[in-house]
Parts: C-alpha cells; structure tokens; sequence
C-alpha cells in the first residue's frame, strides 16, 4: 500500500492520481474512476479510519475519577493552603493521599499517584506550617498570660 491511498478508491501521489483498483489514470480531482467507475478523491470516511482515540484515558491521566481518594485527597491539599480550615484539610489531605496511593498501588489502572503524592506532600507541608503557626500562637498566649 502506498502512501495515501483510500481503501477502495484511488491513490493520490504529488504529481498525479491512479485508481488503486485498475491503474487507470485519472483526471485530477475526478470523484471515479472512469474506467471502472471507484470512487476516488473523497475523504475516508469509514468508521475504522475515524481518530476516535481513546479519549477517557487521556483525561483520565490528568483527572483519576477512577481514584477518589487521591483526586479528594488534592483538592483537600489545595484548600489547606487557606488560613484557619488549612489544618484539618492538611490532614485530611494526608489521610486520603495516603489512601489514593495505597489504591493505586492495588490497582495502577486506577491512576491518581501524582494526585496522591501532591496531596501527602502538601498536605503534610500545610499542617507543619498551620500546627507551628498554632503553636506559637498558643505559646505566645501562655506567655502573656
Ligand atoms: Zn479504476
């Protein structure tokens, strides 16, 4: 099989077209054959040839709905980054990362490591960060009592 040729049709080559089922030339642009009437020069449009590829994998890849745990986990990490509520999502964060990674591990079709990790990691960063902020505070208000 040539380069661009159309199952059933003619071959498109740079300079000029053949019909792919008898050799016949072809006037350029014809939509058939003339000699054995194939229809050439339209567009595949059989449903094998459509680019329909996997798209839920793709997206999958970036979102793991398949992984709750770990995209949770993510988001929770996110919003830990805020003042007051940080605390309890960091470690909510920490909890379902290490939950999402302990699935992933299971089942490595369920994606989400990078979410997991993200989510321990931060998480954890968050609740350091937050239980120290707490502590001086609460250190400083026992010292000026
Ligand atoms: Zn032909």
């Amino acid at each position: 099989m040539h380069a661009g040729a159309i199952p059933g049709g003619c071959m498109t080559t740079t300079s000029s077209m053949n019909c792919s089922r008898c050799q016949q030339q072809l006037p350029l642009g014809a939509a058939f054959c003339p000699a054995c009437g194939a229809s050439c020069g339209a567009p595949p449009t059989s449903p094998t040839a459509s680019p329909s590829r996997t798209d839920s994998d793709a997206t999958g890849g970036l979102i793991p709905y398949k992984n709750p745990k770990a995209l949770w986990g993510y988001y929770c990490a996110i919003f830990s980054l805020l003042p007051i509520a940080g605390l309890p999502l960091g470690i909510i964060a920490i909890v379902l990362g290490f939950l999402g990674l302990r699935d992933y591990r299971r089942e490595p079709h369920r994606r989400g490591a990078a979410h997991a990790w993200i989510a321990l990691i931060l998480g954890s960063v968050t609740t350091i960060g937050w239980g120290t902020a707490l502590a001086m505070m609460v250190t400083a208000m026992m010292g000026s009592m």
